[in-house]
Parts: C-alpha cells; structure tokens; sequence
C-alpha cells in the first residue's frame, strides 16, 4: 500500500541553531501522533543535515537532502555527491524541484542523471515536476507534466520504482500563495498515476505515492490531502513552522 507523505523543504532557510531547534520540536511532537501510514521527512540545507540527523536520530522523522550532483566524486568544486548523504545516514533526496530547474538549469536529461546516481547508492528520489502559468493557461499542462515524468523517470525498469515519490508542483502555486484547487490537484494526479500505469502497470503506479507541492497550508491541507490520488505533500512556507508543519502531518 502507498504511503502518504508530508516532506518539508526547508530551501536555503534556517541557520544551524535554528534547524536544530525546528527538527527537535518537529521530533518531540511527531512522538504524540499515532502515524499508522505516514512518513514525516524534513530537507534543510546541505551544511544542517548532519546535525539534522543527529537531532531526529531516536525518530521516525527522516531527513531528505534538497539535491546531489550527478557524477560519483571528482572536480565539482561546491558540490555534494549521493555517496556524502547516505555516509551522513540520508536516505532520501529531492530532485528536480522547479527552483533547480529554474534558477540553476537542471534540464530533464541532468535529472535523469541524477536520478540513476541516487538510485545506484540507494536512495529514495522525491522526484519534482510541474507546469508553469502559461502551459496551464494554454491547456499544455498535461503534455508538460508528461514530459518531465518521461524524459526524467521512464527510462527505469519497473522494480526501481519503489524508491520514487512523485511530487507534484505547479509552479504557479509555489510560494505565491496561490494553490492548485484540491480539484485541479485529484485531475493532475489521476492523469499521473494514468500514464504509470500506461508505461508499467496498474500495481507500479497504485503504489507509487504523489504529492501535491504549491502554497499548501494547515487552512486548505485537509481538503487537497482528502482527494483519492494525493499522497501528501512537498511543503515550503509552511514547513518552516513547527506548529504548521504539524498541522499538515495531523490533516490526515
Ligand atoms: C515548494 O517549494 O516545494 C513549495 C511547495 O513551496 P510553498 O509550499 O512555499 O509553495
């Protein structure tokens, strides 16, 4: 059965005091919550995870990286290779979120790159995809989702797929304050879980677990969480907050 998920993306927030403080409070109130099928995951910035993951250590919150390079060590001044997160004890990372793509060019073929590094050291890809404004205006939002799932993730055979989270994220809908109607959401996520079971089969993409990224808050979460294919979700803002965050966890 798929999980349902609340993962954090901490962005470049949070200094270490601050991080350490937030996964301690998020640790201790996660502890209260009978989380049957709920995985709880937090991503802060790369230099905090080592202390992050002290922090969450005797948990069930797990800790996420925001992005890796692809290539296994070498020249790449700056940069952190899949093999320095699982040595920290990481075992999940994101990939593809729209700021990457964005701001630092991460094209589709890089993404699958980086998709068979992480999956060759054995961690769980959160794999981000998700239009922009002007494809949803123009009706393009299905072919564009379509793409960025194929170009990045079909070329895996179907037994890699239990280390794939799906993420959702309309780029119009991140940190704008404006979301996905839970409608627009169930519609994306049932066109998604369609075009798995297209390219694999029905249990590959009934297991898989989709989650919904965009401005979700603890005002509009339940409602987005309630739809029969969102899986949870991929939160910014609001998981800076432990209160928040929680909130989020609880909506389930
Ligand atoms: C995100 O960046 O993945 C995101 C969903 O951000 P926010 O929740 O702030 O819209």
């Amino acid at each position: 059965m798929r999980k349902q998920i609340v993962a954090g993306n901490w962005k470049m927030n949070k200094n270490i005091q601050e991080s350490v403080q937030l996964a301690d409070e998020i640790a201790k109130k996660v502890k209260d919550l009978p989380l049957k099928n709920t995985r709880v995951i937090i991503a802060p910035t790369f230099v905090n995870l080592s202390e992050v993951v002290n922090a969450t250590k005797d948990s069930v919150v797990e800790v996420a990286a925001q992005n890796m390079h692809q290539a296994k060590n070498g020249a790449f001044t700056g940069e952190i290779s899949a093999e320095m997160l699982t040595s920290l004890g990481l075992e999940v990372v994101i990939l593809g979120h729209s700021e990457r793509r964005e701001y630092f060019g991460e094209t589709d073929a890089l993404l699958a790159e980086k998709v068979n590094t992480a999956l060759e050291n054995n961690l769980e890809v959160i794999f981000c995809f998700g239009e922009v404004l002007e494809d949803r205006k123009s009706g393009n939002h299905f072919a564009v989702v379509e793409s960025q799932i194929k170009n990045g993730l079909f070329h895996l055979q179907a037994n890699k797929w239990g280390s794939i989270v799906l993420a959702y994220e309309p780029v119009w809908a991140i940190g704008t304050g404006e979301t996905a109607s839970p409608e627009q959401a169930q519609e994306m996520h049932a066109f998604i879980r369609k075009i798995v079971a297209d390219k694999y089969n029905a249990q590959v993409a009934a297991d898989v677990s989709i989650l919904y990224g965009g401005s979700v808050k603890p005002s509009n979460a339940k409602e987005i969480f309630s739809k029969e294919d969102v899986d949870g979700g991929l939160i910014g803002g609001a998981a800076l907050n432990a209160d928040d965050f929680m909130a989020l966890v609880k909506s389930f």
